[in-house]
Order: C-alpha cells, then structure tokens, then sequence
C-alpha cells in the first residue's frame, strides 16, 4: 500500500476506496491516446483488473500524442504493445488484451465480466455498440471524444441517467462527422481527457454521488473555455427505454477508421495462412508476413491483414471500393 500513500491519505478514496479499486474490473475499449492514458491512470492509481480491445496497429502518426508509444512500436498490435508496457508500470495488476475488432460478439463476452467501461474510441459507430451492450447489462461506462482542441466527457449509468441515444438518438451519416484524421487533433488533448476520463471511472467504481450520471463536460483546451450541462434522459429511447439493441445485433462488415483507413471484416470468422495468402498475391504487388500480420501494397491501396481475415485498407476512399479489393484479394 506504501505505493498508493498518497492517494489513500484523500478523503474521497481512503483505505477502504484502495480496495475497491484494486477488486474493480474496468475494460478499455480502443487502445489510442485516449484509451492508453486512461489505462495508465487507472493502473497506476491501483486498478486491480484491465481488458485492453484495439483492432489498430501503431503507426507513425500516433506517436505525436501517445506517451506509451516509442517508434520502435510501429506496425505492432496496439493492444498488445499497450499490455506489455502497462505490466511493467503495474506489475501487481492483471492485464488482458485483445488485438481485435470490438464485435457484438466479443461485447457481450466481455463486458458483463466487468465493472465499468471506458471510451478510447475515435468513432461514434462503435460506441453505439458499447452504449447498447452497456444498457443490455446494466454497466456503467463513460464517453469522452476528442478532437481538434476540444473534448466532451459523459458519464453513462443505465437507469439511473440518460445513455448515449438519449444524448445523440441516431448514428450520423457516414462522411458527415470530421475524423481526427481530417480535423486533426492537438498532442497533449487527448491525455487531458484521459484525465478526466480516469478521475471520473474511480468516482464510479466508489460510487461517488459526486459523479453525476448524465452530466456532459466540455472543454476546449485551446481557449481554456468549459462548460457544464445535464442530459435528460429522453422517454422514447429506443435503447435505454424500448431497450431495442440495434447495434448489437446489426454489424457492419465496413467502417471507415479515424486514420483514413477503412476496416473489413470477414464474412465468417476465420484463420488465414498468411505466408499461403503473401505467396499467392506476391505477384500483383508487394506482399510481406511481419509481426504475425501481413502488409500488401496492391493498385496503390495498403492492406494491413490480421489471421482472423480482418484487413485494414488504406489509399482508398469509399468503402465500398474497400470491399470491393477486400473480396477480390483477401477472402475468395
Ligand atoms: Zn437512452
């Protein structure tokens, strides 16, 4: 406990708020800046159990804003890079991570083996997902966006508050919303939120009444502007009312990342023989097996292919030209 002396000397935390914590199962889901920070502040405050979801590898363009990341990460899983530093900053914790596609599927394995779920995601698509499976088991879970200078934060406690529909009722056109890939985002932000992020996930596993289910932050850390504002929970929601789950049962095979990559998923789960598929394909461009993934440069269109026939594609705008090359190189 000598580590954790000062924290425990709080009022708000105490002796007794150390243990809870250190019993607490919180899942990350998305393994970025937002979600690696908050990862860390967790551990390091005493956090007893992590689950780690990332379907990305790291790539040059997270380093500007990711502490735990160093160049040398470059093209590795990110949860698994994640994991692998987080035991060495917290030993004592236990850590499991998942390089995969946040499914409905995987959803409803994890999350009602946790207390509490945290936002590391860079698209609203997956968070209606962790909304509908939060609301189905009754989990809290806190959303926190970032982009450009800015941030917002809300804590989601089913019943007790609004969830996410009652906040944004239907998911935005695909193209409507900016991606931090085409607004940009400021190095230290997202750490900022992490926070927050962090600060307000202890309130929740202490059952805080200071943590106020519903009550939207905003802050611009540019302007240094803020702003408080309380979300009703609105009588028709069609997921924490009619308790329609939507998104958990529809999965989109495609989704356009923040990166500017698009994300294919198979039709069924599967095992490719990667060195089999860049032997095969090694004739129409550059093919390569690296760290258990394999790297294609085909018609200038990137693949990045994971064993479970999950491919990142990057050079192409649509998705359903992503799809397109997916069905023509990947799966036959
Ligand atoms: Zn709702």
């Amino acid at each position: 406990m000598e580590r954790f002396v000062r924290q425990t000397i709080l009022p708000q935390i105490g002796g007794e708020g150390q243990r809870r914590l250190r019993q607490a199962r919180v899942l990350v889901v998305g393994c970025g800046a937002l979600g690696t920070h908050t990862a860390e502040a967790l551990l390091r405050a005493g956090l007893g159990h992590l689950v780690l979801v990332d379907r990305d590898v790291v790539e040059g363009h997270n380093l500007h804003r990711v502490s735990l990341f160093t160049p040398k990460d470059v093209g590795w899983p990110k949860a698994e890079v994640a994991a692998e530093k987080l035991r060495e900053i917290a030993p004592d914790s236990h850590i499991v991570s998942y390089a995969a596609h946040f499914s409905p599927e995987l959803a409803e394995e994890l999350v009602p083996q946790v207390d509490l779920v945290v936002d590391g995601l860079d698209n609203l698509e997956t968070r209606y997902l962790v909304n509908d499976v939060c609301v189905k088991y009754e989990k809290p879970w806190i959303y926190t966006a970032v982009l450009a200078t800015y941030g917002m934060i809300m804590p989601i406690v089913p019943q007790k508050g609004p969830c996410l529909r009652c906040l944004f009722p239907n998911p935005p056109a695909p193209g409507t919303i900016p991606t931090c890939a085409q607004a940009g985002i400021l190095g230290p932000l997202p750490q900022v939120l992490a926070g927050i992020q962090a600060a307000t996930a202890i309130g929740l596993v202490l059952e805080s009444e200071e943590v106020r289910p519903g009550e939207l932050f905003y802050l611009d850390v540019w302007s240094r502007k803020a702003q408080t504002v309380q979300v009703r929970r609105a009588s028709r929601c069609p997921t924490c009312v009619a308790r329609d789950f939507q998104f958990l049962r529809e999965a989109s095979r495609s989704a356009v990342l923040c990166g500017d990559a698009v994300q294919i998923l198979p039709r069924t789960p599967t095992k490719l023989d990667l060195s089999a598929l860049a032997q095969a394909l090694a004739p129409l461009g550059k093919a390569e097996v690296r760290n258990g993934l394999l790297f294609l440069e085909i018609e200038g269109v990137s693949f990045t292919v994971f064993p479970d026939g999950r491919a990142l594609l990057k050079g192409v705008s649509h998705p359903d030209r992503a799809q397109a090359l997916y069905d023509q190189f990947i799966a036959r």
